[in-house]
């Protein structure tokens, strides 16, 4: 029987014009070759293209978000260049966790998360210690931003993670109000479960002709 034609999208972190250090310490995550929704968001994130990218829990989408914004990101800069809305203070911190991971290879990179019921006086000084990311929840986020602990003048990725649920649970007016303290010279990297209305909203409303990208669920 003949093979079925294979999609022609590489599969080799090498592929991508990632740095000697970024794919060395990739191989030393055991990432010895990109998921599907890495393989088919990597190479247009990298090229600064806004997108929208649907695949299931598990597929690797932090990395797929944490190789483009960390390529972005300049260390000796000592400003907020990348912030990852997430909708739990559980899915901000394993997403912290997984940015370091990938981080290592570079210099000093300082990644603040900032959640909800925790105090606010530890992630002030964490902010004012000087950050280069920070992962957190909309209302906290809002919060910093009124507050004025946090300047996002310096910032040039912006991702939504778990879009459909940060909606489910009710932070589109969070939402938006912190999209729209960011400077629009930026790339927007959504990613979702699923397609629900709210985010053709966002997406119209807050992001650059998106690119679409789904990976289906394998059998
Ligand atoms: P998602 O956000 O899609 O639910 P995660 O980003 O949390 O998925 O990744 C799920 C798991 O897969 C994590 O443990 C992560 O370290 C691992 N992982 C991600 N990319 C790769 C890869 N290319 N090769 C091997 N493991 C990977
Ligand atoms: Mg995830």
């Amino acid at each position: 029987m003949n093979a079925t034609p294979s999609p022609i999208a590489a599969t080799s972190f090498a592929s991508l014009p990632l740095s000697p250090e970024t794919l060395a310490n990739l191989t030393q995550l055991g990432y010895l070759q990109m998921t599907p929704i890495q393989a088919e968001s990597l190479p247009p994130a990298l090229l600064g293209k806004d997108l929208i990218a649907q695949a299931k829990t598990g597929s690797g989408k932090t990395a797929a978000f944490g190789l483009a914004l960390l390529a972005n990101l300049n260390p000796r800069r000592f400003a907020i260049q990348a912030m990852i809305l997430c909708p739990t203070r559980e899915l901000a911190d394993q997403v912290t966790t997984e940015i370091r991971r990938l981080a290592r290879a570079a210099e000093n990179i300082k990644v603040v998360t900032l959640c909800g019921g925790v105090a606010m006086r530890g992630q002030i000084a964490s902010l004012e210690h000087g950050a280069h990311i920070v992962v957190g929840t909309p209302g906290r986020i809002m919060d910093h931003l009124e507050r004025g602990h946090l300047d996002l003048s310096a910032l040039n990725t912006l991702v939504l993670d778990e879009a459909d649920r940060m909606l489910d649970m009710g932070f589109f007016d969070d939402m938006a109000t912190v999209i729209k303290q960011c400077p629009k010279e930026r790339q927007t990297l959504l990613f979702s479960a699923t397609y629900p209305e709210g985010i053709a909203r966002i997406s119209q409303q807050f992001m650059r002709t998106p690119l679409q990208i789904t990976v289906q669920a394998q059998h």
